[in-house]
């Protein structure tokens, strides 16, 4: 299978971002050919400060890189490394409905909330289209949020095809079933611009204040209540192993403990999960020259995949002789 899958370097990494996509993009690298971008031409829609849009991009690869993705297994690139997607782009573009893209979350709601909305947030997915179609990607590892995203990805692929013959691969959406959608410190889904976020690299005394202070459920401790729905649990279960998880479940059936507990069991388990990753991540921050190097190397075997993909398109269409 070919696996491709982007991130915004919109800021730091945060725990629904882990367990949404990156946990699927390290476990996909095996066995199969994956490409990961940061995609920084996205990122550009809400990051107009340029030392900190290359502050983020860099940043964001070390958070992979210590995450666990291996260079040698993946190809690790910024999107903007790869001029032939942006080409891509207008060649779907031209073929985009209106009422498709207008029919987009992403664009929906800040317009509903009478928010401005540019000419980059409204293609935003003709972009994403075409960054997956320029890798003929069959998978597409993503949390919930952007499966309307992928479904738009398709259609444009599918009326291209229909037009101009069989030019690109049909990609699928991969939603991990029980992390599809990661609750953050409001209950709310976890995202960079709701303000609800824990981040990965949090510092540990840092993350165990914004656990201590996360919002709870207002129903007194002594009634029993059901695990499944309580944010605290969802967040728990993302980080214990199975026993853990089955007797805090069964503390939350049984009632009568406080929520302070589960909150420290959280930090405790959060702090251990990602204690790993927290060392190597200032390993690589030592050594910036080396992540260039990684993702000039990405960049370059990106090129050459997009650039076929995109010859294939040109010709399909007659803008190549
Ligand atoms: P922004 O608010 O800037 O859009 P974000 O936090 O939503 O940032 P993205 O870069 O848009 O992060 O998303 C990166 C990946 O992380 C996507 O695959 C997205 O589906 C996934 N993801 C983001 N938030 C969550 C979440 N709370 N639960 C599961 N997956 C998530
Ligand atoms: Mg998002």
């Amino acid at each position: 299978m070919r696996v491709l899958s982007g991130i915004q370097p919109t800021g730091p990494f945060h725990w629904g971002n882990y367990f949404g996509a990156v946990r699927q993009y390290i476990d996909l690298q095996h066995g199969n050919e994956a490409y990961y971008f940061i995609a920084n031409l996205h990122a550009l829609t809400t990051v107009r400060d340029p030392e900190k849009l290359r502050g983020y991009t860099l940043e964001a690869a070390i958070e992979l890189l210590a995450l666990g993705l291996n260079p040698e297994r993946t190809t690790l690139f910024v999107q903007s490394d790869v001029p032939e997607v942006s080409e891509l782009c207008w060649l779907l573009m031209t073929g985009a409905p209106m009422g498709l893209l207008e029919r987009c979350h992403a664009y929906k709601e800040k317009k509903a909330k009478g928010l401005p909305a540019d000419a980059g947030l409204f293609t935003y997915p003709v972009l994403m289209a075409a960054d997956i179609l320029a890798y003929d990607a069959d998978v597409v590892p993503v949390g919930e949020d952007q499966v309307q995203h992928i479904e738009v990805c398709r259609d444009l692929a599918r009326s291209f095809n229909h037009h101009f013959g069989e030019v690109f691969v049909i990609p699928q959406a991969k939603v991990l079933a029980h992390a599809a959608r990661v609750p953050g410190t409001d209950g709310e889904k976890m995202s960079k611009s709701y303000n609800n976020t824990i981040d990965i690299f949090e510092e540990p005394k840092a993350m165990r204040k914004k656990v201590m202070r996360m919002t709870t459920d207002s129903r007194p401790m002594e009634e029993p209540k059901a695990p499944e729905s309580d944010h605290l649990y969802q967040l728990y279960s993302l980080f214990a192993g199975d026993a853990d998880r089955e007797e805090m479940a069964a503390l939350y059936r049984r009632g009568g403990f406080g929520y302070g507990e589960v909150k420290k069991a959280l930090a405790d388990a959060a702090e251990q999960f990602f204690a790993e990753p927290l060392a190597r991540r200032a390993e690589l921050k030592a050594h910036p020259e080396r992540i260039e190097e990684i993702l000039a190397d990405g960049a370059s075997a990106a090129r050459r995949k997009a650039s076929q993909v995109l010859h294939r398109a040109q010709k399909a269409c007659g803008v190549s002789r």
